[in-house]
């Protein structure tokens, strides 16, 4: 089947069909049955297209590829297509959703098993730096943070008053003084979190820093040994919203009610090998209590209220780094190998999981719903 068009003298764009393809005279024959009987005035051979420009007003006699040639080339075309618009946008996605699961900073530091292959319990561990100014100076169960910045030392919780000067200790292990504390930011009135500030601040006189609506507990219960009260007059009132700035490291206070009433989280600033990141001084904050025991010496009116506010708080906060308030919540809910560095999804997970055992205790016990 052949056909015959006049020339408007524009370029014609053809298939290239084969390497045989040959310009003979005026003539450009093809062997899939592209003739074109015609003077050439130039001709562009690319890849995949033959472009050629003719006189105006001669004839270009050509006939239809056969199907096999109409077929090589709609296939290629396609490929393009599947190539450009596919292929390379699921590539490159790929390649940035790795970049998501791997964080860009680094560090040796982990959270570890409290227990060893044998099943026995690991003493406490040793201090050691986590990224930057942040070191680990906690016992084994319950973390605490220590933070060097030009304007001296601030601790982030500061473990059981019962593990006597071991945070002390440790940070001089670290070749610092704690002497040099200027002030202990406290995640939320439990003891584990919070006794050990007495014996700190007795050394350092300095202040304890807790929430307001966690100050009132404090001040109003008794406490056993583990929840010992540190000296009242040492501690001061913190609000939401509230920044301190030492030289370059900053912290922000966020408040997170639900396992205790003036829980907050801390936003720090800290920049370290591979620049400047965000990390989270997290506590126990995930956590509404999930046990009637637990919850009972826990409860505050509108807690569950809070809590679900709070979930919204927590899944809206950007960082990298995760300063929890115990290591498993990294080792056992988010990542096994306890690197510290976090993704957004392997946080979100976390905190979804902790919100579900919330909403499975309410459903069998619903009296707490509106307590
Ligand atoms: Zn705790």
């Amino acid at each position: 089947m052949s056909e015959t068009r006049q020339s408007t003298g524009w370029n014609l764009l053809l298939p290239k069909i084969s390497r045989q393809n040959k310009v003979l005279g005026s003539t450009y024959n093809a062997p899939c049955n592209y003739w074109i009987d015609v003077k050439i005035e130039s001709l562009i051979i690319s890849n995949d297209f033959i472009t050629m420009k003719t006189k105006p007003g001669n004839f270009i006699k050509y006939a239809h590829c056969t199907d096999t040639v109409y077929y090589q080339f709609i296939l290629k075309v396609i490929a393009i297509f599947f190539i450009g618009l596919v292929l390379i946008p699921v590539l490159a996605f790929s390649i940035l959703d790795k970049e998501k699961t791997e964080n860009k900073f680094k560090t040796e530091f982990r959270f570890k098993n409290y227990y060893d292959e044998a099943g026995n319990r690991k003493p406490n561990p040793e201090p050691q730096q986590i990224y930057g100014p942040v070191y680990s100076v906690g016992p084994l169960t319950v973390c605490a943070y220590l933070v060097k910045t030009e304007l001296g030392l601030i601790m982030f919780d500061a473990g059981y008053d019962k593990d006597g000067s071991l945070i002390p200790d440790n940070i001089r292990k670290l070749g610092m003084n704690p002497k040099d504390v200027k002030k202990i930011f406290i995640t939320h009135w439990h003891g584990d979190h919070s006794s050990g500030s007495a014996r700190l601040s007795d050394i350092s006189d300095t202040d304890i820093l807790i929430h307001k609506d966690d100050l009132d507990i404090v001040k109003e219960r008794v406490f056993t040994k583990d929840y010992m009260v540190p000296a009242k007059d040492r501690i001061v009132p913190l609000e939401d919203g509230e920044i301190f700035n030492f030289g370059d490291v900053q912290v922000k206070v966020i408040h997170t009610p639900g396992q205790t009433p003036g829980e907050v989280v801390y936003l720090l600033t800290v920049s370290g090998p591979q620049g400047k990141c965000h990390a989270l001084v997290a506590g126990d904050a995930t956590a509404m209590k999930s046990t009637v025991e637990e919850i009972e010496p826990n409860k505050f009116h509108g807690i569950v209220q809070a809590y679900e506010k709070t979930v919204g708080i927590l899944k809206s906060l950007e960082f990298d780094l995760y300063l929890g308030g115990h290591p498993h919540q990294v080792f056992k809910e988010m990542r096994e190998d306890g690197n510290p560095f976090v993704t957004r999804e392997q946080w979100h997970r976390m905190v979804d999981n902790r919100n579900q055992q919330k909403i499975d205790f309410l459903v069998k016990h619903p009296e707490y719903i509106n307590y």
